[in-house]
Formats: structure tokens, C-alpha cells, sequence
């Protein structure tokens, strides 16, 4: 099978399915198999794949048109400029993300303490380290096979980064349970939509991700109120707590963050216009 027909029969195949973008998938998926790029595909639309590439191709599409995320059929999504791990027991790493981690490395100094609650792929915290010389990390997730994925990312990354002086770990803790000691950073990126709406998700999202990375309760506010009740006893005084929130979430959450006594609290657009971010700075008295 030449390249130009392998593209055009999985265009067809993943359209009928209904995938959303089938000419981008197609071609991604074409490219992670034959271990080529773009222009190479576009110079030589005649060229063959061998039987081993067909093979694969057709099984990741046949996959793909199931509607299985693209992400989890290759293995990796960017974030940040960097390359993450993924698989089913993580969710995806959302380009929205990188909002919360630009917000939190404008306050973020070498030598801070770290925190970052629901980890998931570790995308967030891992992503703040690199981008800092000297911080510590401390990722928690209530998902063993979770940190193993956040594990594996943090040793790849951040060994490519050879000065400074960082340390990241990794605990299996229910939010804030297994957690010591006092931090100068809290970030999360919360599971946070309402149970009954995960349901109506796309078939990827709803299907294939972990519901427990979704679900956040009636409401979709469960792990804001208890994050925000028990923070003040792992954040130092003049300490900062980010969450990454749904759009309808920001007054919501920005309450509870006051009702706890946080001060100068803020909401954060995404380049939407979205509400994104809150963040706030616990008092020193
Ligand atoms: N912190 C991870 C991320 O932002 C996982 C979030 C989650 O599981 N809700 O991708």
C-alpha cells in the first residue's frame, strides 16, 4: 500500500466514524508508524509501506476509528514544549493546562517547595521544575499506575535538564493524607466536571479517560472545597495555592478560596477568553 492511498482510505474510514479531525489523525497516525514527517508524506505519496508498517497502520487506525485518543494509540502528547508519556491511566494533557503553568512560574523562585495535587501524567509539576533551576516537587495522585506514568516522565525530562538542583518524588496519597511538611506552592488541575455531565462528553473523553480524572462530584466542586479546607496546613504563611477550574467554576471556587481567608485572589482567562485559573496568596497573620 503507497503512503497516498494508506492517508486517503484512513481519511475515509475515520470520517465515517465521526472522529472530528480525520485528515490530521490520518496523517499523525501515518507518520508515528512509518516514523517519517509531513513533508516526506507530501514529496512521496508513492511510496510503499512495508507489511509491517501496514500492519500496524491499519490496527492503530482501526483503533483510532473506535475512537480510542490519538494520544493513547502513540503514546505521547507535547505539553509545554515538552514531550509526555500517556497512556489510559492518565488524562491527556490539555493545551489549557498551560495557562496554570505560566501563571504559577511567574511567582515561582529557585528554592521553593512544590506541591501538585492530582498529578495525573505529572505534566504540571514536571513542567514547573524543568523550567526552574532549583525547586523541589512533590506530586500526589490517588492512582499507583498513574505515578508510574508521572515517575517515568519526571526521570526522562528532567535529566535532560543537567544544571541546577532539583528533586521531585511522587506519592500515592488521597489529596492531602500522606502529605508532609509545608510547602510555598500548592497547584492543582482537579478532576472538576459535574458527574452527571461526564456522560454527555465526547466518546474519547467520556470512554477512554480515567472517570476518576474527570468526576468532581455533583457539583464538580468535591476536590476544590477539600483542597481548600485543609491547604492552609501545608502552605506557608505568605504561601500560594493555583487551581486550574471549568470555565462556569471561577467565581465558585475564588469564594471558597476568600471563605478560607485567602487574600489578592484572582481568576485567569485562557487565550479563549475563558475562565481558567484561580490563584490566591495565603495571608501572613
Ligand atoms: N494534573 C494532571 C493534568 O493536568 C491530571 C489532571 C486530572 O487528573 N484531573 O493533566
Amino acid at each position: 500500500m503507497e503512503y497516498e492511498v494508506a492517508y486517503k482510505e484512513a481519511v475515509d474510514s475515520l470520517s465515517r466514524e465521526g472522529i472530528l479531525e480525520p485528515k490530521l489523525d490520518a496523517r499523525l497516525l501515518l507518520e508515528f508508524v512509518c516514523g517519517t514527517d509531513r513533508n516526506t508524506l507530501l514529496v512521496h505519496p508513492d511510496r510503499e509501506l512495508s507489511k509491517e508498517e501496514e500492519e500496524e497502520f491499519l490496527s492503530l487506525l482501526a483503533q483510532r476509528a473506535q475512537h480510542i485518543p490519538l494520544q493513547y494509540l502513540t503514546g505521547v502528547q507535547e505539553f509545554m514544549g515538552l514531550e509526555f508519556q500517556v497512556n489510559p491511566h492518565v488524562l491527556i494533557p490539555r493545551q489549557d493546562t498551560e495557562i496554570l503553568v505560566e501563571e504559577v512560574l511567574l511567582y515561582l523562585r529557585d528554592g521553593m517547595r512544590l506541591l501538585d495535587l492530582c498529578t495525573g501524567s505529572g505534566c504540571i509539576l514536571i513542567s514547573l521544575l524543568y523550567y526552574r533551576n532549583s525547586c523541589q516537587g512533590v506530586g500526589v495522585d490517588l492512582s499507583p499506575e498513574a505515578l508510574q506514568v508521572a515517575r517515568a516522565n519526571g526521570e526522562r525530562i528532567l535529566s535532560q535538564r543537567k544544571d541546577g538542583d532539583r528533586s521531585l518524588i511522587f506519592l500515592e496519597s488521597d489529596l492531602f493524607s500522606k502529605v508532609e511538611g509545608e510547602f510555598d506552592v500548592l497547584v492543582s488541575n482537579p478532576p472538576y466536571i459535574q458527574n452527571q455531565v461526564v456522560d454527555t462528553l465526547m466518546p474519547e473523553v467520556k470512554d477512554h479517560e480515567p472517570r476518576m480524572a474527570l468526576a468532581g462530584g455533583e457539583d464538580g466542586l468535591d476536590f476544590y472545597r477539600k483542597i481548600v479546607e485543609e491547604s492552609p496546613k501545608y502552605l506557608k504563611k505568605g504561601g500560594m495555592l493555583f487551581f486550574e477550574i471549568g470555565s462556569q467554576q471561577g467565581e465558585a471556587v475564588a469564594a471558597l478560596m476568600k471563605q478560607q481567608g485567602y487574600l489578592e485572589v484572582q481568576i485567569k482567562k485562557d487565550y479563549a477568553g475563558l475562565d481558567r485559573v484561580v490563584y490566591g496568596t495565603r495571608p501572613f497573620c
